[in-house]
């Protein structure tokens, strides 16, 4: 059985507490995601999905609680998507 992982496996920074959007299709309504800009998973996507779709874009790492599996989610801009971390201790995010 895989643990939980609190600590992204590619840069070793801490995973936020990322809301799921509504209307999106999974059922979590959490993720935990590597918010970090100088992650080398994050910073390879970006010149990923440029030689495979010529798209300005990249995506996180993300846990998916539910499923116990690693996957990501799309970002567009080193901000987007950042609107739904979940503070749960104050002050301790963004
Ligand atoms: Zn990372």
């Amino acid at each position: 059985m895989t643990e939980t992982p609190r600590t992204c496996p590619h840069c070793g920074d801490e995973l936020k507490t990322w809301r799921v959007p509504p209307g999106a299709s999974w059922n979590d309504e959490f993720f935990l995601v590597c918010f970090n800009d100088d992650c080398p998973y994050y910073r390879r996507g970006w010149k990923w999905m440029k030689e495979q779709y010529n798209q300005d874009a990249s995506y996180r790492y993300t846990w998916i609680p539910s499923m116990r599996a690693s996957s990501m989610i799309p970002v567009w801009s080193d901000k987007a998507t950042r609107e739904m971390i979940v503070c749960d201790k104050g002050g301790g995010c963004g």
